[in-house]
């Protein structure tokens, strides 16, 4: 049996076809234009593949309450021609399939607690840190939810006093988001994280904000696993740095077999990247069994 994977992001559309073992057979990549642009030609693609249903992991907010009139909605988000956008219902329309739905960290999650690095366990955290900082949530077995769905990117963060940067968020300013986004360094250092590997103090601070929202993360949520993605986590020896500022932040407060072993407690992603694009077939595969 075939799936179609909808990895959606705010600059590109990563499609893919995909079987209930978690093997990608075949992707391609469409840049996020507008939906009038974008939507047909994702629609094309998925149309004849003979996929028995659709699993979309979206950047958001979106609406993921399923009496909402909205459900399956892109909601508020700053990408205007897709604010209010019923992009479930588009794929439902035209390829006349279910179509399963959630946020892209919620699916990042899910797919690390299907095939990778998360299996087996019941609570997990997966964090992304990029364009945008979000983290999903895997809770006593299921993908939480809530009222909407976990927005722990903007978590209001303390600020360390050798910090000088106003922050980039436009909502809170200096939640995890507006200090520690690829953005966020952009600003407050005049070039983009890849051109700053040679300066400690970049990494030191950026490893200190990460390690406060996962230290609040660890007495929130209690995971037994912490992933941490995005295209800055890239940066090498950053998730070391991270570890020892949660170790001196938790500060001997919490002991557990998972706390004596930071190494395998907090961990990069580890399905080479295709994380979120498995998690999305495998949204596609529960939807069909609902
Ligand atoms: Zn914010």
């Amino acid at each position: 049996m075939l799936f179609g994977a909808l990895e959606a992001g705010g600059t590109k559309m990563v499609c893919a076809i995909g079987n209930e073992q978690g093997e990608i057979l075949d992707r391609i990549s469409i840049p996020t234009e507008t939906p009038d642009i974008t939507m047909p030609k994702m629609a094309e693609y998925f149309a004849g593949k003979d996929i028995s249903a659709l699993g979309i992991g979206c950047f958001g907010p979106i609406d993921l309450n399923r009496t909402s009139p909205t459900y399956g909605y892109i909601t508020t988000t700053p990408k205007l021609p897709w604010k209010n956008y019923d992009i479930c219902g588009y794929f439902r329309e035209k390829l006349n399939i279910p179509v399963g739905f959630d946020t892209d960290v919620n699916g990042s999650m899910l797919g690390e607690a299907t095939w990778g690095c998360a299996r087996g366990l019941d609570t997990a955290i997966y964090i992304t840190i990029g364009t945008g900082v979000g983290v999903g949530v895997l809770a006593g077995g299921g993908l939480l939810h809530g009222m909407l769905h976990p927005e722990a990117g903007h978590i209001l963060m303390p600020v360390r006093s050798d910090d000088t940067y106003a922050g980039k968020c436009p909502y809170h300013r200096t939640c995890l988001e507006g200090l520690a986004s690829g953005p966020a360094i952009e600003a407050r250092w005049g070039a983009p994280g890849r051109e700053l590997g040679d300066r400690p103090e970049v990494w030191d601070l950026e490893a200190y904000y990460i390690a406060a929202a996962v230290t609040d993360y660890i007495m929130t949520i209690s995971p037994q696993k912490v992933i941490l993605g995005g295209g800055v986590m890239h940066h090498d020896g950053l998730i070391e740095q991270v570890r020892a500022y949660v170790k001196d932040m938790v500060n001997g407060y919490l002991v557990t077999k998972e706390l004596e072993d930071l190494n395998s407690y907090i961990v990069l992603p580890s399905l080479d990247d295709n994380q979120g694009i498995m998690g999305a077939l495998k949204l596609g595969m529960e939807e069909l069994n609902r």
